[in-house]
């Protein structure tokens, strides 16, 4: 990334609060377009959360969150805040395509169902385009012929694969994985993270929160370690998991293994 290319995500200072609980304290990280970055830490260190205040899920409560040069949330004059406008809060919504553990697919809707139901409900894309799209994105995920099967005819393999094709047929700017694989099964992962690498390789600008270090080596940019509302470290994915700085990090990482 050029140091006058405006980043995909960048988050200035950022903190949420449930309450009087202080999540996130303060979250500043850049991810650059077409980048990957991969956050890890331990469990409730607020990964989620700041997934979520990214795709409008929740609602940043200081700093701010640009995406695409955008803030995320807010309508910004001068140097106060408004409330966004609906119009423009789906449109930024829009433009975000999120995975979760849980894949959520329609139960009683076909692959195809499931992946159509977006474009056309919400971008008043033609049926027949629609359809057409949906079918080259199943291929582009390994299950040409599974579009007409029902979730709970797939594997959670499958259903995640299906889960990946629906978010991209909005044609997102950006992705956002929260634990795409740690509801599968050991021998169903190697599926799903094939096709995030090819995403990624395609040149997707991707969030992957994730407990899977070899992808995260593999094919991340930059790897985030956060732990208890603050990013602890942040770096080439090989220097932080081969020579952390931080104690905490080096305490993650150890338990790891
Ligand atoms: P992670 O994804 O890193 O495991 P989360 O972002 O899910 O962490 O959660 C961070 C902290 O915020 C946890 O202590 C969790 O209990 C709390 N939290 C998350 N969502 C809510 C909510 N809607 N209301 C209250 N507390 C929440
Ligand atoms: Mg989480």
């Amino acid at each position: 990334m050029t140091s006058t290319e405006t980043p995909m995500v960048r988050a200035d200072r950022v903190c949420k609060n449930f309450g009087a609980v202080k999540v996130l304290k303060g979250i500043s990280l850049e991810v650059g377009r077409g980048q990957v970055a991969c956050m890890i830490g331990p469990s409730g260190s607020g990964k989620s959360t700041f997934l979520r205040c990214i795709n409008h899920l929740e609602r940043v409560d200081a700093g701010r969150l640009y995406v695409d040069g955008e803030l995320i949330g807010y309508a910004e004059r001068g140097s106060k805040l408004h409330e966004l406008q609906p119009k423009v809060a789906a449109r930024q919504r829009r433009d975000i395509g999120m995975v979760f553990q849980h894949f959520n697919l329609f139960p009683h809707r076909t692959a195809l169902e499931n992946i159509i139901e977006a474009p056309v409900l919400v971008k008043k894309v033609k049926r027949t385009e629609a359809i057409e799209r949906g079918r080259e994105l199943l291929a582009r995920v390994g299950l040409s012929d599974k579009a007409d099967a029902y979730p709970a005819q797939l594997s959670g393999g499958q259903q995640q694969r299906v889960a990946i094709a629906r978010a991209l047929a909005m044609d997102p700017k950006l992705m956002l994985f929260d634990e795409p694989t740690s509801a599968l099964d050991p021998e169903l992962v190697g599926e799903v993270l094939a096709v995030m690498r090819d995403l990624a390789a395609g040149g997707m600008t991707m969030v992957v929160v994730t407990h899977e270090m070899g992808f995260a080596r593999e094919v991340a940019d930059e790897l985030v370690f956060m732990d208890d509302g603050v990013v602890v470290e942040a770096g080439n994915p090989r220097e932080v998991l081969s020579n952390p700085q931080h104690e905490r990090t080096r305490g993650f990482l150890s338990r790891l293994l």
